[in-house]
């Protein structure tokens, strides 16, 4: 749908853990009105709603996602709509009933579960601040195919992550430093750096608002169907744990890392 300018420039000043849903209700509206265009007062009309009527607009979660398949070169995760497969299980959590159980007083969107996945580890939908954020992730490893020593992997990698020696020796890699954004693999061209694992980072218990922190990271790299089962176990543990509508990171807190470690199956 086409938007005004104004309208545009208004929608880029709503807090943007709410952006992408705000700018889908306003399309409702406009949508409503038979309008085939977004003007300012469609937005105008969202914001009141927003303000004035907000319980009714808290669904429970959240779920963002960065723009990776729409063609980034920079994506790293495997083929496969992870967000598409996150919604539903989501959705079937009833979260929004779930949190009028639990919070005293009117719901508000910061009580919301908030799930992000980026496609690579430049992480352009900050799962870093989400309760559940996935990064698309690609591994690599020294394979047997002979060098070429190039050096193309080193000067692509912005870890320092592959190191080649000077004295001729084989490429380096230090796993510690490598942040699985892929690229490396991209350049190499005799097939020495081979892809070891793909599929996403997960991290959790990260937040905005008045006691801002950012996630911790789950062990490891998970293949598409694994994380959809993380963020299954870590659902039931949410609901089973919360008392009063906490954020998954005071429930970590509580309970202690390695009791949640446990309980979600890691
Ligand atoms: S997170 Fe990575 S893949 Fe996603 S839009 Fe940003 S740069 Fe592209
Ligand atoms: S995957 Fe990315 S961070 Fe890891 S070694 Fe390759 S270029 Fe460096
Ligand atoms: S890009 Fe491949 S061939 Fe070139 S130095 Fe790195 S590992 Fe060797």
């Amino acid at each position: 749908m086409q938007w005004d300018r104004d309208a545009e420039e208004a929608i880029k000043k709503v807090p943007f853990f709410v952006r992408n849903r705000v700018r889908r209700r306003v399309e409702e509206e406009a949508g409503k009105g038979s309008s085939d265009r977004v003007t300012l007062a469609h937005v105008h009309a969202c914001r009141e709603r927003f303000m004035n009527r907000m319980e009714e607009e808290v669904q429970g979660f959240g779920l963002d996602r960065c723009f990776g398949q729409g063609g980034c070169p920079n994506r790293a995760a495997p083929e496969g709509d992870l967000t598409g497969r996150l919604e539903p299980i989501l959705r079937e959590a009833k979260l929004r009933d779930f949190l009028k159980t639990r919070v005293q007083g009117p719901l508000k969107l910061h009580h919301e579960f908030r799930v992000s996945v980026s496609d690579c580890p430049n992480a352009c939908s900050r799962p870093q601040i989400a309760d559940v954020g996935f990064l698309g992730a690609r591994r690599p490893r020294i394979g047997s195919a002979p060098c070429d020593q190039c050096g193309a992997c080193e000067r692509t990698c912005r870890e320092n992550a592959l190191v080649l020696p000077e004295n001729g020796e084989p490429v380096a890699f230090d796993p510690e430093k490598c942040l699985a954004c892929g690229q490396c693999l991209k350049v190499c061209p005799s097939g020495t750096l081979e892809e070891a694992q793909c599929g996403y980072r997960i991290q959790v218990g990260g937040r905005l608002g008045r006691h801002p922190r950012l996630a911790r990271e789950l062990p490891g790299i998970f293949s598409q169907d694994r994380a959809v089962r993380v963020l299954s176990s870590i659902l039931d543990f949410y609901k089973h744990r919360n008392q009063k509508g906490e954020r998954l990171a005071d429930l970590i807190d509580r309970v202690g890392w390695e009791i949640f470690l446990e309980e979600i199956g890691r």
